[in-house]
């Protein structure tokens, strides 16, 4: 089994454990560090600003056991091309690079695959903050 599938089952069955009562939009993310992974799912709140995206789930799972670099990403979601939001995105490029793998699969397993870049051109990134 590949990472991106295993990457997909563990995104899939995370998915079902997503707290999405006001959107019923469920999303499932697994990411690939260091040969681990790590899930997350969305987390809606009834103060909409306060929840939290799938990805955002799976990135802090990763820092929290350690993990720096985020290798490959899948999200999935009962729609044909789920890409992540851009604050998504912005998370991603902190710990990943311009050719980091961000994968978009539906439930069937269908799955589309991007560069960070090609979601996510121009980042604001380190270099940024130390220029200022
Ligand atoms: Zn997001």
């Amino acid at each position: 089994m590949s990472y991106k599938d295993k990457l997909f089952a563990s995104a899939l069955e995370c998915r079902l454990k997503a707290y999405a009562p006001y959107s019923k939009f469920a999303v499932g993310a697994a990411v690939l560090c260091n040969r681990e992974i790590y899930v997350g799912c969305n987390v809606e709140n009834v103060s909409y600003p306060c929840g939290n995206c799938a990805e955002s789930g799976a990135i802090s799972a990763m820092v929290a056991n350690g993990g720096r670099k985020i290798e490959e990403i899948l999200i999935v979601a009962d729609t044909d091309n789920i890409v992540p939001c851009g604050n998504c995105l912005q998370k991603i490029a902190e710990f990943g690079n311009a050719e980091t793998l961000v994968h978009s699969a539906d439930l069937s397993g269908n799955i589309r695959t991007y560069t960070l870049s090609q979601l996510l051109p121009h980042n604001f990134n380190a270099k940024e903050v130390k220029n200022a």
